[in-house]
């Protein structure tokens, strides 16, 4: 019998929601890896490939508009 138990990893990733993006940029200064950026002077997008899930993005913004995400990954 194969006893073998995955481990689930819940990775966190943050999301602008850009209708409420106000395009401060306080959030692009705040991130440490560069993971966010202002697109076409409108939104923040956030390039979940490099997030870290620091949260220091969705603390600091004034609009409250990131959240933080949950992403399961089976290890
Ligand atoms: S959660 Fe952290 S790593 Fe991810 S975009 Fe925000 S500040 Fe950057
Ligand atoms: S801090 Fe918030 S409102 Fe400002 S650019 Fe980032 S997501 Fe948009």
């Amino acid at each position: 019998m194969n006893t073998e138990v995955k481990k689930k990893k819940i990775k966190r990733k943050a999301q602008v929601s850009k209708d409420y993006c106000v395009a401060c940029g306080a959030c692009t200064s705040e991130c440490p890896i560069g993971a966010i950026k202002i697109v076409g002077g409108v939104f923040a997008q956030v390039d979940q490939d490099r997030c870290v899930g620091c949260s220091k993005c969705a603390n600091i913004c004034p609009a409250s508009t990131i959240d933080m995400i949950n992403m399961e990954e089976v290890k």
